[in-house]
């Protein structure tokens, strides 16, 4: 039984963020002097949200394998792994010898090459839904896209999108939405809600022209979808004539066909981003061949698609290399297993600490929770910020680099010793903290 002394000096949560604040602060001055530059010139010295945390983001100068190093010289184990883009790691060869090979043909051509046939040639062998693709530059114009494509197909203006859901800059679903999304009429449903988007689809069956959902809900938390709701998506889409679209822009890496065909389930339309395009920037959106086929030039009266760098050479000839070499079928399967393996270790860690915190995910891709309970949607999250904020601090001190958001996304570089590494310290870390994580 603690004391009532020791009580009154256990740390409490306020002093013990504001004291690994003030030790974040005094380890990274390079890191702040770069952001108070970039403030000059940039909104908040930032031109990419998701990288901006209190009191100032770090500055990386270098990357190598799966490690990383800041502007003051700190060595970290990336374990964000570019939010999914960098499952290549930061300096493979053979992305390098491709994009040497790339670079050596000369780039912006303004014209077809061969590698974009040969890109598309493994995604459409890949994913069971795609007979015919186009590519884009990032994921949320492919999502932008497959949405115009179900609204031209079909002649109707509604899309179906679950809370939570995240499809790109202008499509995020967080909190019901955000002002700047794209100027769509979305109907909201609740993820993992199988009845309640059967009747949302039903209710709007004639102006209903795509239901658009990520297999996991990735920036939303991991939180993964059931089988039997992406199932009953699928019969709705089939009632109403909707047009159903899987946003597997992150859980493409679930194996060489996606989650779509790890769980046997085919929607009419798919969005891809992140690494297939060998950790360059990317997109694409394909799918069922009669409303690819609205795209094909040959015919009158064709939509058209543009895009300066759609075919980029980086691009294009790094996205064949990672799918021919390095992230084959095989590859996707064991990065899948070790994934799963990893969350199953640290939520044993989680249990054995008795404490109020967990590890949601699929496969390689997962998301610390401070709560207890299922997580089926983002209606059953804690907002935990405080404890998020120390543990993202406190994990930057040990040498592990994370999403503020307690996000990691596994790349082929890390292996058992990183794994060994990060589980040890996250079990000293839930000793240390156990005060804090009680209050
Ligand atoms: N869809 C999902 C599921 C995503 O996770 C993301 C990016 N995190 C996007 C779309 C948008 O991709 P991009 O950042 O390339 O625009």
């Amino acid at each position: 039984m603690p004391t009532v002394a020791g009580l009154a000096n256990a740390p409490t949560l306020d002093s013990s963020v504001s004291a690994a604040r003030e030790r974040y602060i005094a380890r990274n001055p390079a890191s702040l002097a770069q952001h108070v530059e970039a403030t000059a010139v940039l909104p908040g010295g930032n031109t990419r949200t998701v990288l901006f945390h209190e009191p100032f983001p770090l500055v990386m100068t270098r990357g190598e394998g799966c490690r990383l190093w800041d502007a003051d010289g700190h060595a970290y184990v990336d374990l964000l792994g570019e939010y999914t883009a960098g499952l290549y790691g930061h300096s493979n060869p053979v992305i390098r010898r491709a994009l040497d090979r790339a670079l050596d043909g000369g780039w912006n051509l303004g014209a077809h090459g061969v590698a974009e046939a040969r890109l598309a040639r493994l995604v459409v062998n890949r994913f069971p839904s795609i007979e015919l693709v186009r590519f884009t530059n990032s994921g949320t114009e492919a999502n932008l896209l497959a949405i115009a494509t179900a609204v031209a197909s079909t002649g109707r203006s509604r899309v179906l999108v679950f809370e939570g859901g995240y499809h790109g800059g202008l499509l995020y679903f967080g909190g019901g939405g955000i002002p700047i999304n794209a100027p769509h009429k979305f109907l909201l449903g609740r993820y993992n809600d199988s009845e309640g988007a059967l009747a949302l689809a039903r209710a709007h069956a004639d102006d209903l022209a795509c239901i658009l959902v990520e297999p996991m809900l990735g920036s939303g938390g991991c939180i993964p979808a059931e089988r039997d709701f992406l199932l009953n998506l699928r019969t709705a889409a089939d009632e109403t004539g909707a047009v159903l679209i899987f946003d597997e822009v992150m859980t493409s890496r679930s194996s060489a066909g996606g989650q779509q065909a790890r769980l046997g389930i085919v929607p009419d339309m798919t969005t891809l981003g992140k690494y297939i395009g060998g950790g360059m920037s990317f997109g694409a959106f394909g799918g069922r061949r009669d409303l690819m086929e609205l795209y094909n030039p040959h015919r009158p009266g064709a939509l058209p698609h543009a895009g300066t760098f759609n075919n980029n050479t980086l691009t294009m000839h790094a996205g064949v290399a990672g799918l021919e070499q390095l992230f084959t079928p095989e590859a996707a399967d064991a990065l899948f297993a070790r994934g799963e393996g990893l969350r199953e270790r640290l939520n044993a860690l989680c249990a054995a600490a008795g404490l109020a915190v967990q590890w949601t995910g699929l496969g390689s891709l997962m998301t610390i929770h401070f709560q207890r309970g299922a997580i089926r949607e983002p209606a059953d999250l804690t907002p935990r910020s405080l404890v998020k904020e120390l543990f993202h601090l406190d994990m930057l001190e040990r040498g592990f680099y994370f999403a503020r958001r307690g996000m990691a996304a596994l790349s082929l570089e890390i292996g058992t010793t990183e794994e060994d590494a990060f589980c040890a310290a996250f079990e000293a870390w839930l000793d240390l903290r156990s005060a804090e994580l009680s209050s």
